[in-house]
């Protein structure tokens, strides 16, 4: 059983792993205030951009099937990208995400992340890019440092035999030791205060709870909070081969959630707080197609925004896309506790059935909490 050279502060009392976890947030994602000023005046304050969709890996579930892809006529170019950029910065946008959809430092795609990440900044808009990690050396990790990037890898497991398996690939497990321990000697987890005082990182785990690590999931949070990592911990997303992978038990995600963080679980997107990108982020993917998140779909169909041919403006102001953003939705979650408490602002890609301007119905999760009394 191989286990990361960076070694786990287990000695930490818990209280102090809390307090922590209350305060950090990463480097390029918004402040609380910055959220909520958006969310007040319906501006777009963030913008996920998928990169080409060529990956080296092969995980067992990769919410987009990733694998090899050849070039094709279709794919955005590196001035579609600029051009959605500028559009993005004139919006009032501050920040990027590049999702691992591809990964962003495959050969075939480094260049263009680079240029994308570049542009931003020029127009002051800050870059998060979801990565594997393993193929950044000491070049690239200089490159990403200059230029700032927040960096959230993938780690499923201190267990580099159970890694190795959920990515298809071995040695993969070792290789991101490796550029973990370089991004960590470049201060990527350095202690830094935000412009609202809080303390950031630009360096995050991603983690989705599955049965081979669901005992490990409170030893990864406690190691992040100790370590100065962003926890982004969630449950698998049923999208690609994620939608026929065996996912833990909602009895056994509930008692995680409450062994790590202290915390009942209100959410089914992240163990530690919910998901509300909908309501000041829009998605675009290697195509140009519009989206308001990454796994937004209604019955099985992607939830269309158009195309960002016509411009972000367009469809960040379409009926469908107010009624998202004022969360006018019917169903189960509408009449759930955690929604109506603002702990869970339900899930495109988990309880979405039905998506119109006439009607959109979230049909609610297993952690469902009954209406408020009255
Ligand atoms: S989850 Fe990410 S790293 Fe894994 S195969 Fe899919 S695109 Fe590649
Ligand atoms: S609403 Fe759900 S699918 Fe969409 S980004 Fe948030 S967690 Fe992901
Ligand atoms: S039922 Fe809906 S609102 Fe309630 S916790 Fe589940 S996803 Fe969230």
């Amino acid at each position: 059983m191989l286990y990361y050279y960076i070694k786990v502060k287990k000695d930490k009392p818990q209280p102090f792993n809390k307090i922590r976890r209350k305060t950090m947030r990463l480097f390029a994602t918004p402040s609380k205030i910055e959220v909520s000023e958006a969310k007040k005046h319906g501006r777009l304050l963030v913008l996920w951009l998928e990169i080409w969709p060529s990956c080296h890996l092969n995980c067992q579930f990769c919410f987009n099937n990733g694998g090899r892809a050849s070039k094709e006529e279709s794919w955005l170019k590196v001035e579609d990208y600029y051009r959605m950029i500028d559009e993005f910065a004139s919006l009032g946008g501050k920040y990027i995400g590049i999702p691992g959809y591809g990964e962003p430092f495959h050969p075939q795609n480094v260049e263009l992340t680079i240029s994308i990440i570049r542009y931003a900044k020029e127009r002051q808009v800050k870059t998060y890019v979801f990565t594997t990690a393993d193929l950044i050396g000491l070049d690239l990790a200089k490159q990403l440092d200059e230029l700032k990037v927040t960096l959230m890898v993938k780690f499923n497991s201190f267990k580099a035999s159970i890694q190795d398996t959920l990515v298809g690939v071995s040695g993969y497990a070792a290789k991101r030791a490796k550029a973990l321990e370089i991004l960590k000697q470049l201060d990527f987890t350095k202690n830094e205060k935000g412009d609202d005082g809080e303390v950031t990182t630009r360096l995050g785990f991603v983690t989705s709870i599955i049965p081979e690590n669901e005992n490990e999931i409170e030893e990864i949070w406690k190691y992040c909070l100790a370590n100065n990592i962003y926890p982004d911990v969630d449950t698998i997303l049923p999208s690609g081969r994620g939608e026929c992978f065996q996912a833990t038990s909602p009895e056994k995600i509930r008692e995680i959630c409450k062994s790590a963080t202290g915390k009942d679980l209100k959410s089914p997107t992240y163990l530690d707080g919910h998901c509300d990108r909908t309501q000041y982020g829009l998605y675009v993917n290697y195509q140009g197609k519009i989206f308001p998140c990454l796994g937004c779909k209604s019955n099985g169909k992607k939830i269309s925004l158009g195309n960002v041919g016509a411009g972000l403006a367009l469809a960040w102001n379409m009926v469908l896309m107010r009624k998202i953003r004022n969360r006018d939705y019917f169903g189960k979650c509408a009449t759930c506790q955690h929604f109506q408490n603002n702990e869970c602002n339900s899930c495109f890609g988990r309880c979405c059935t039905k998506c119109s301007e006439d009607e959109i119905k979230m049909e609610g999760c297993p952690f469902y909490s009954g209406p408020m009394e009255t």
